[in-house]
């Protein structure tokens, strides 16, 4: 299978894994407590499918007027989408010719645990694991009890080839403490960290209007220089933003899942060939579509190669080691 003249292999550098939304009973979902949401088909019927076939192309900018509504649909939608397993995504990764994926825990949606025993068995998925923050409930029974520095450790040790922080969703700021930390100890076992990035606490039904500052992507890029950082989704509508924060630090990549050609073609222009890479977002974006918008926005077979392949290789090269306490 080739996309826009590129026929060697393909790694998808964002997928996820047992999306389990729709089971959060922490309140968040005041807005639709009900668990089969009535208008969620529609929703999605509509307005995902728009999305869709506007190539992830977005209506709405970062805090303009349309932002609050549209991410209380699109929440319900997010909330909406199956549980997805090992087989389910190998599967979608076999009709668009994808070779390796990254999958990328996110507890307590996504916990640890699931990520590495479900990549165990699957030598093509590739397990990023997430540190619990000090103050959530989880990390009170998980391994390294909140303490960053020992739960990277441990979830290196037990399979991990790289670390994924959700600021929004765990409730941390990327200029803090814990996110510190935890990236100092991941650059020290030479794996890169993958920060979500776009959106409020209203996309993931937190509700609080909980969000990343573009400016905390430069500040940790700058505290931690020695760090691979990758962006995830180039901010999602606030790649205008998103991109300005972080093009002047060459060891800050970004995947450019939910982007549309012409902001695709914007970042080659801004930051290089090099340091993007190919993501889906997978099961809730389309690989398929990644891949073709790769194409759209007019690049040759060999840059698409870089993105696809070789910059995710890169990335993942590095073999976890033990580090000095
Ligand atoms: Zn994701």
């Amino acid at each position: 299978m080739g996309y826009g003249g590129y026929q060697g292999p393909v790694c998808d550098f964002h997928t996820h894994l047992h999306l389990r939304l729709h089971r959060q009973d922490d309140g968040s979902w005041g807005c639709c407590p009900r668990r089969r949401d009535p208008l969620e088909p529609l929703l999605r019927g509509v307005l995902w499918r728009m999305f869709e076939l506007m190539r992830y192309r977005y209506a709405i900018g970062r805090r303009s007027p349309l932002e609050r509504p549209l991410e209380r649909s699109l929440a319900r939608i997010l909330r909406g989408f199956p549980a997805e397993t090992a087989p389910d995504l190998i599967a979608r990764m076999d009709a668009a010719g994808v070779d390796r994926a990254v999958v990328l825990a996110l507890p307590p949606i996504v916990t640890n645990e699931d990520v590495l025993a479900c990549c165990a068995g699957h030598p093509r998925l590739i397990p990023f694991v997430s540190p619990i923050p000090p103050d959530l409930p989880e990390a009170e029974t998980g391994p390294g009890g909140g303490d960053p520095e020992r739960q990277v450790d441990d979830l290196l040790a037990r399979g991990g080839r790289g670390v994924k922080i959700h600021p929004v969703f765990q409730r941390v700021r990327l200029d803090g403490k814990f996110v510190r930390r935890v990236v100092r100890r991941a650059a020290r076992h030479r794996v890169p960290v993958v920060l979500h990035a776009g959106g409020s606490g209203r996309l993931f039904g937190i509700g609080c209007g909980f969000r990343t500052e573009p400016e905390e992507f430069a500040d940790l890029a700058r505290q931690v220089p020695e760090a691979r950082l990758v962006v995830a989704h180039v901010g999602l509508w606030e790649h205008p933003q998103v991109l300005a924060a972080v093009e002047r630090f060459p060891q800050v990549c970004l995947d450019v899942s939910f982007q549309a050609p012409s902001v695709i073609r914007r970042c080659v222009e801004r930051v290089g060939v090099d340091r993007l890479l190919l993501g889906s977002d997978s099961p809730i974006g389309r690989v398929r579509l990644v891949l073709e918008n790769l194409a759209l926005a007019g690049l040759s077979a060999d840059e698409i190669g870089r993105i696809v392949w070789h910059n995710p290789r890169r990335l993942l090269t590095a073999t976890p080691g033990r580090t000095g306490q």
